[in-house]
């Protein structure tokens, strides 16, 4: 089954229609990268997966069931920005651990009997030591785990903010552009290490970029839009090599 399903969804803001019937499948444990200039629609199409705004129009299915038939937390999406929104006040260590500690927080989970797939999920104290330590050995921060964002250089910040999304073992990630307010040499060591992290998780990854080298290098599949348009869906090599249209060609840089 897909992971995610989209038939001819459709979002409008007012009159003005942003994304256009939309339609694609996207396998379980794929790397989409959603690519298209700058107002295309691609944060769009991420808020609208992340529940964070409705669908206007078609459907939207997560592993075969209505987005909003689902409680947020039944979705288990990490969402990543391009800013890197990490506490300045807490450790690497309490940023990266925030999540499995906000979870044994919540008030509802203290009442007996009620939510108790919700009680489950949270974790005790060692448990979220533990998997922080894991995942700080992944993304490579344990030597910086008792530091502050501040004293972080911009790549180690935004490698915090995917360890932090990865702490909760998401069965999606949708990352936007997170690669965006990071210089050159940065980007592509991002690039590999975003790469990396995808492979090691083995989860489903729906990735926004306008950049298409980050596209062609990092995705498995690549949805182009342009004007909330579907241009051309297809793995890297085959859009590259069989652009659809003249936009594609030129975008994507194609031979033409
Ligand atoms: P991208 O991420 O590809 O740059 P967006 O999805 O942010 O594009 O925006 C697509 C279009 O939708 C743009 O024209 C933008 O101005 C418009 N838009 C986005 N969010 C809203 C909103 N909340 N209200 C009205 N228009 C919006
Ligand atoms: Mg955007």
């Amino acid at each position: 089954m897909p992971a995610l399903t989209f038939s001819s969804v459709s979002k409008s803001f007012g009159s003005s229609e942003v994304i256009s019937d939309f339609t694609a499948e996207i396998p379980d444990r794929e790397f989409l990268v959603l690519l298209g200039p700058s107002g295309c629609g691609k944060s769009t199409m991420l808020r609208m997966i992340a529940g964070l705004i409705d669908i206007s129009s078609g459907d939207l299915l997560f592993d075969g069931r209505r987005v909003n038939e689902l409680e947020p937390r039944e979705r288990n999406i990490a969402f990543v920005f391009q800013s890197y929104a990490l506490y300045p006040h807490l450790t690497v260590r309490a940023n990266i651990a925030f999540p499995l500690l906000m979870d044994r927080f919540r008030w509802w989970q203290h009442i007996p009997g009620i939510w108790s797939i919700e009680r489950r999920r949270a974790m005790r104290l060692p448990e979220v030591a533990r998997k922080v330590a894991e995942i700080a050995e992944i993304m490579e921060l344990t030597p910086l785990l008792d530091r502050r964002p501040k004293t972080l250089s911009g790549g180690q910040r935004q490698r915090v903010a995917l360890a932090r999304a990865l702490v909760r073992d998401p069965s999606i990630y949708l990352l936007d552009e997170p690669l965006s307010n990071l210089d050159a040499k940065l980007r592509s060591q991002m690039r590999i290490e975003i790469s990396t992290m995808y492979q090691k998780v083995g989860k489903t990854f729906v990735y926004v970029t306008h950049d298409q080298v980050e596209a062609m290098t990092m995705g498995t599949r690549i949805v182009l839009l342009d004007g909330g348009i579907i241009q051309q869906q297809g793995t890297p090599t085959e859009i590259y090599e069989r652009p659809a249209n003249a936009f594609v060609a030129r975008f994507i840089g194609s031979p033409a």
